[in-house]
């Protein structure tokens, strides 16, 4: 099995319901189990400003799917909450990220792990402090690099690690 630590998105339509169906999916995948979830954040939008706020959340996936399997489970989930694919970082339903895959580092056409701009993104980091405060990424722990980043306006949505169970 892997550990696997994912970022979860969304500002379009009913967000926390895509991102609650998303977590659903995983639990319920007969290779996968959510061992973890974050609080649920409320994020302003970062890099393209002129869209709605977002919805954020982490989690940890102990899985048999290899990387790339990973992807493609994530992708099919994101199409099923039709997702559609406009302009880079503009709105969407839904946004499934692998983070880290087992701390490896994967570079391929489809992947990049770990995810190359996790350590900007505090709407990204915030979430992953719940529920791996202490995971190194390039020598450097996320409560760590945290502290690097701006992270101005995010609230706390919902407190509950619960809170994508109550749909
Ligand atoms: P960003 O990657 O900056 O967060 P994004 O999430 O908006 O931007 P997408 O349009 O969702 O980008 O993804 C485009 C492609 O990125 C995916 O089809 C996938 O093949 C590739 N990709 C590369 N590395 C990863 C990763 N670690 N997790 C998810 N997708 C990845
Ligand atoms: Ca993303
Ligand atoms: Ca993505």
């Amino acid at each position: 099995m892997a550990t696997a630590l994912i970022g979860l998105g969304g500002n379009v339509g009913d967000p926390v319901a895509a991102m609650s169906a998303a977590l659903e999916a995983i639990a319920t995948h007969s290779r996968c189990r959510v061992t973890a979830v974050s609080r649920l954040y409320r994020t302003p939008p970062w890099g393209k400003t002129d869209q709605a706020w977002f919805f954020n959340a982490a989690a940890r996936v102990e899985t048999a799917l290899e990387a790339a399997a990973l992807l493609d489970l994530a992708l099919g989930i994101e199409r099923a909450n039709r997702r559609v694919r406009t302009e880079r970082w503009g709105p969407r339903t839904l946004d499934i990220d692998i983070l880290d895959y087992d701390g490896r580092v994967i570079v391929s056409d489809r992947l990049t792990i770990p995810h190359p701009r996790m350590t900007e993104r505090a709407f990204v980091l915030m979430p992953l402090a719940d529920i791996a405060p202490d995971y190194r990424i390039e020598g450097r722990a996320v409560t760590e690099r945290l502290g690097d980043v701006d992270s101005s306006g995010i609230e706390i949505a919902d407190a509950s690690p619960d809170w994508w169970r109550k749909a």
